[in-house]
């Protein structure tokens, strides 16, 4: 097993464990570091930190930015980010309203078209303290009995595409990968295997991002030894992770923390970064 997933979402996102919980976890599965690195929040991260210090696990300080890169639509982490700067936390407070009116326009959008009975309190109730992300909306009707799974809720109703979905306005890549390195962090393309537009990955390479989430929980060993090159290739970070959303977002109830096997070696520069 893996001693460290530098890729876990905890309720301050759209996690179900919360991050004392995700220590514990990762304290009984015998992981040294983690990275807490929740969806456009930095909320998390005090309290896992803490947890860490209690437990004797490093934590990361990162977070998974959503951007816009040209037509594309893309995920990056940042490393090591100065999570108490004043404006690193602005910034993520816009970047949830963003999100709530999104998820708010989303829903009001099913009411109207399916007329379906689903209505925003309801939704931010499932949300608690974390980030409104269309998962929510997915999970909320798989709860209405409107669909018999959280994916057909996404195929059918939430996706890009689909008669309610609502455009999502982000900052574009390279705006997130300065303000990653104004907050003294690394950036690194999260799981590059999902990106449908591969052509992307040499772009935000020449826009300057720092690595590639080589290892991931969907990626083919073909696509861990590809990314892999592709890093060594650019002299670029290598990072992995489990994207660990904890049980309830799985359906099997599996908790994925720690399963994700990497080379402790290659992400040595990034779990360098950890608070112990
Ligand atoms: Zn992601
Ligand atoms: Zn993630």
């Amino acid at each position: 097993m893996a001693a460290i997933d530098l890729h876990i979402h905890s309720t301050a996102s759209d996690g179900s464990l919360t991050p004392n919980e995700i220590l514990h976890e990762a304290s009984k599965r015998g992981l040294a570091t983690i990275a807490l690195a929740d969806h456009d929040t930095i909320a998390g991260l005090p309290e896992a930190i803490a947890a860490g210090q209690r437990l004797g696990i490093g934590v990361v300080p990162a977070a998974e930015f959503n951007a816009d890169f040209g037509p594309d639509e893309v995920h990056i982490l940042g490393y090591g980010i100065d999570y108490t700067l004043p404006w690193l936390q602005d910034y993520f407070r816009r970047a949830q309203e963003k999100r709530r009116q999104r998820v708010s326009a989303i829903v009001d959008n099913l009411r109207r078209i399916y007329g379906f009975p689903i209505d925003f309190t309801s939704v931010e109730q499932m949300v608690g303290h974390g980030v409104a992300t269309r998962g929510h909306i997915n999970k909320r009707l798989l709860q209405l009995g409107v669909v018999a799974s959280a994916q057909e809720a996404h195929e059918h109703y939430t996706a890009k595409g689909r008669p309610a979905y609502v455009e999502r306005t982000t900052a574009d890549a390279p705006e997130i990968l300065a303000m990653i390195r104004r907050a003294g962090g690394r950036s690194v393309i999260a799981h590059p295997g999902r990106i449908t537009n591969q052509d992307v990955i040499p772009r935000l390479i020449a826009a300057g991002i720092d690595g590639i989430e080589c290892y991931y929980w969907t990626h083919s060993p073909d696509e861990e030894t590809y990314y892999l090159s592709l890093a060594r290739r650019h002299g670029l970070l290598v990072t992995g992770g489990s994207d660990c959303h904890g049980p309830k977002y799985n359906a099997s109830g599996q908790v994925r923390m720690g399963l994700v096997e990497l080379s402790e070696a290659l992400v040595a520069p990034v779990t360098a970064l950890a608070v112990r």
